[in-house]
């Protein structure tokens, strides 16, 4: 869907599609290189991920696994809770496994400090991550992303996978939700 399908819903556009497509090529490329000869699981967070989940794993030159997790952090307002909750877990047993967790956005850092520490403990052999996008706030906290798509501003944004009360998912760019639809 373009931004001429939701008018005045969208602000700005923050990241084009073709911003995306090119973005997401030069990533799987670099995780082609340093996973080379290593196993690797990708792991999306549902659902957010799935446009990037869907993008990286085609533009990637080698076998991969890939599993989801769903978590909630957010509800239906756009503020982050802090309290994370898994509502869909692997499917199958990570001991041992290279994880690339795959994420629509890092905000306050809040899920995927508790992500990452959650799936180190289930005895991975590393698990790093993945953003397509990046705000301001998550340099504050501990929580190092390997791949690093955009930093963009503090807005709440929505498309390429990121809804806001499940609409605008399906916006083939990222662009900033405009405030009468939530203020
Ligand atoms: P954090 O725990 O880093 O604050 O939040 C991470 C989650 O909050 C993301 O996976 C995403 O679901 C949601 N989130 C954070 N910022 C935004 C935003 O600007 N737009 C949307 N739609 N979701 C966001």
């Amino acid at each position: 869907m373009d931004l001429a399908a939701v008018g005045t819903d969208v602000e700005r556009v923050i990241v084009t599609e073709e911003q995306l497509r090119s973005k997401v090529a030069e990533l799987a490329a670099r995780i082609d290189v340093d996973y080379k000869d290593r196993d690797l699981l990708l792991v999306g967070v549902l659902k957010g991920a799935i446009m990037a989940m869907a993008d990286l794993t085609r533009a990637m030159q080698r076998h991969i696994d890939m599993d989801w997790m769903a978590v909630s952090s957010y509800g239906s307002g756009t503020k982050s809770s802090g309290v994370v909750r898994i509502l869909k877990d692997l499917d199958r047993d990570i001991t041992g496994r290279n994880i690339l967790i795959v994420e629509d956005i890092v905000d306050s850092g809040l899920t995927l400090s508790w992500l990452r520490a959650n799936l180190m403990s289930r005895g991975a052999a590393s698990v790093e991550i993945l953003a397509i996008l990046r705000k301001p706030e998550a340099a504050k906290v501990e929580v190092e992303c390997k791949y690093v798509g955009f930093d963009i501003p503090t807005d709440f944004v929505v498309g390429y996978g990121l809804d806001f009360n499940e609409k605008y998912r399906n916006l083939s760019f990222v662009g900033v939700l405009a405030k009468h639809m939530y203020s």
